[in-house]
């Protein structure tokens, strides 16, 4: 198993994970099958105790060879 590096927030809209401290001021602007970009602000999650491993993928990311749907493949989940 490896350490995947933990997220720095979460869109308050779309639940998207950010990683980017560069962008945590701008909108989310991630994008589901052709709709608009997403305008949700980020909420901070920058402490490691916002983040608890994934139970489903155990935090690897991957479940069944797939990218695992609980974390976004991120291996993390929020704490709360
Ligand atoms: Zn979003
Ligand atoms: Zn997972």
């Amino acid at each position: 198993m490896t350490a995947r590096s933990l997220p720095l927030a979460i869109c308050a809209a779309c639940g998207a994970y950010g990683y980017d401290r560069q962008t945590l001021n701008e909108a989310c602007g991630s994008r589901k099958q052709g709709s608009e970009p997403c305008g949700g602000h980020w909420l901070k999650r920058d402490r490691f105790t916002d983040w608890l491993s994934c139970h489903t993928c155990k935090g690897t990311g991957y479940f069944e060879a797939k990218r695992c749907p609980t974390c976004k493949n991120s291996g993390w989940v929020p704490a709360r």
